[in-house]
C-alpha cells in the first residue's frame, strides 16, 4: 500500500496552508481534495483580516482592495463606521488557488478528484480511503499522521471526533456576485459591510456586501435551514437595500448566485485522536460574530505542522500538542464570541449599542479582533472596563 508521513484531507486554506508549510519542512505529504480546480468551486465572500498576506507570505496580486472602513449595520439599519485595518478583499478561486500553487512549487503532493471517503485503523497503522474521481476506483493510502481539513460539511460521525451539537452550528447562506456596468460610489470600494437584523420571518440575519476588482458579493446567512424562495427574498431585499446606497445610478450586467453551507457553532469539543488531528472550519474554528474563519483554518494548518516537527516520530503525542494549541490560541475566544452573538439576538436593539460604543472608543475594535495571547494589561483593562459599560447599558 501507499505510505505518507502525513495525509491532508481537503485543499482550502487550512489543508493548503499545512501542505505548504510541511513541504518547506521536508515533510512529505498528499493532499486529498475532491474538486477538479482548488478554490474554483468554494463560496465565500473572502474578507481577510489586517496583514493576512504578509502573516502567510502570500503575493500581494490575490487582493482585490484594501479596505479601511468596517460599517456596521445594526437592527435598525443604522451604520456604525469602523476604521482599522486594512482588511483585504480576494477571491477564494485565486487564494485557495495561490496557496496550492505555493504547496505545489514547494513539495506537496496535491491530488484533485480525490473523493476522502474513510479513516480506519488497520494493524495500529491510520488508512486513508478515498475515491479517485479520474479512474472511478478507491484507493488506500497509509498515514503516520492525518490532519482533517473538509470544512463545514465535513462528516465526522464516529467518537471521538463526532460532536452532536455540529448540525446545530450550521448556517444556510446565499450569495450574489452583482456585475455592474460601471463602478459603484467610491466609499464601496474602502469598505466591509456587514449587517445585522431580523428577517422577514423573524428570524436573525447576518448579511455582507464585500467588493471585488469586478464584482460585489452581496450575501447573507441564517441560521439553521430556509426554504430557499424566502432565502433569495431575504437576499433580494438585502441587495435593493445597499443597490440604493452604493450603485444607485448603475446597470447589473450579470448575477450570479451561489450558496454553501457555513459553520456557527461552537469549536468542537475534541480536536484530535490518536494522530489524527482536526482543522479549520471542521474543528468548527469560525467566528460567530462575524464569520471569519479563514484566518482560522490557515494558522490551525500552520500548527499542525509545528506539532508535528515537534514530536516526529510520536504521531500521537504531535496531535495531542495540537489539540492544545489550537485550543489556547482559538477555542476560548470563539466561545466567547458564540456567546456575545447569542446575548446580542436575544435582544436585537443590542446589536446597535455594541456598534455604537465600538465606533466611538478609540483602540476597541484592535483590541477585539486582535488575537488574545497578544493583549497587554493595559487592552485587557480597557476590555473589562467597556464590557461594563456595555452591559449596563444593554441592560
Ligand atoms: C458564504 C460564506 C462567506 C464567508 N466569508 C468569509 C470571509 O469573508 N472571511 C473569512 O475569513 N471566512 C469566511 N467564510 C468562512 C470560510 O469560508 C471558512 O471558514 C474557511 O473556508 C475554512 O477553511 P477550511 O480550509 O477549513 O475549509 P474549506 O475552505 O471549506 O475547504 C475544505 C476543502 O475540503 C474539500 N473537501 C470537502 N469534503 C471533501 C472530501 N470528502 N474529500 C476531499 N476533499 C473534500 C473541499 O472541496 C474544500 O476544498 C465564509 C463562508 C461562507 C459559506
Amino acid at each position: 500500500m501507499e505510505t505518507a508521513e502525513l495525509v491532508i484531507v481537503g485543499c482550502g486554506p487550512a489543508g493548503a496552508t499545512a501542505a505548504r508549510e510541511a513541504a518547506r519542512a521536508g515533510i512529505h505529504s498528499v493532499v486529498l481534495e475532491k474538486d477538479a480546480i482548488v478554490g474554483a468551486k468554494r463560496v465565500c465572500a473572502a474578507g481577510l483580516r489586517p496583514g493576512f498576506c504578509s502573516e502567510f507570505d502570500l503575493p500581494r496580486e490575490i487582493v482585490h482592495f484594501d479596505t479601511p472602513r468596517l460599517a456596521l449595520f445594526d437592527a435598525n439599519g443604522g451604520e456604525h463606521v469602523l476604521r482599522f485595518g486594512p482588511g483585504h478583499t480576494s477571491t477564494r478561486e485565486e487564494l485557495d488557488g495561490t496557496i496550492a500553487r505555493l504547496a505545489r512549487e514547494e513539495g506537496a503532493e496535491i491530488r484533485t478528484q480525490a473523493l476522502f471517503r474513510d479513516l480506519v485503523r488497520e494493524d495500529g497503522d491510520l488508512v486513508v480511503e478515498y475515491a479517485d474521481l479520474t479512474e472511478g476506483v478507491r484507493k488506500r493510502i497509509k498515514a503516520r499522521t492525518v490532519f482533517l481539513a473538509q470544512g463545514a460539511t465535513a462528516v465526522l460521525d464516529r467518537p471521538p471526533l463526532h460532536y452532536a451539537q455540529w448540525r446545530d452550528g450550521l448556517m444556510t447562506t446565499l450569495q450574489y456576485r452583482v456585475y455592474l456596468d460601471r463602478p459603484a460610489i467610491p466609499v464601496t470600494y474602502e469598505t466591509l459591510e456587514m449587517h445585522y437584523y431580523l428577517g422577514r420571518q423573524g428570524r436573525q440575519i447576518v448579511g455582507w456586501m464585500f467588493p471585488k476588482k469586478d464584482h460585489l458579493a452581496i450575501g447573507l446567512g441564517v441560521i439553521g435551514k430556509m426554504e430557499g424562495t424566502a432565502l433569495r427574498a431575504e437576499l433580494d431585499a438585502l441587495t435593493e437595500r445597499i443597490a440604493s446606497r452604493l450603485y444607485p445610478q448603475c446597470g447589473v450586467i450579470r448575477r450570479k448566485v451561489e450558496g454553501h453551507l457555513l459553520y456557527m457553532g461552537a469549536p468542537r469539543p475534541v480536536l484530535n485522536a490518536d494522530g489524527v488531528m482536526l482543522g479549520g472550519t471542521a474543528a468548527g474554528l469560525v467566528d460567530a460574530t462575524n464569520g471569519e474563519g479563514i484566518y482560522e483554518a490557515a494558522m490551525s494548518g500552520r500548527l499542525a505542522v509545528e506539532a508535528l516537527l515537534a514530536h516526529r516520530d510520536a504521531p500521537r503525542r504531535a496531535a495531542l500538542r495540537y489539540a492544545a494549541g489550537v485550543k489556547r490560541r482559538f477555542v476560548g475566544r470563539l466561545r466567547r464570541r458564540l456567546k456575545l452573538m447569542h446575548f446580542l439576538e436575544r435582544q436585537p436593539q443590542r446589536f446597535g449599542i455594541l456598534f455604537a460604543q465600538l465606533a466611538t472608543t478609540p483602540g476597541l475594535p484592535q483590541i477585539l479582533h486582535g488575537e488574545t495571547r497578544r493583549r497587554t494589561l493595559r487592552d485587557r483593562a480597557v476590555l473589562y472596563v467597556q464590557m461594563l459599560k456595555f452591559l449596563y447599558k444593554a441592560a
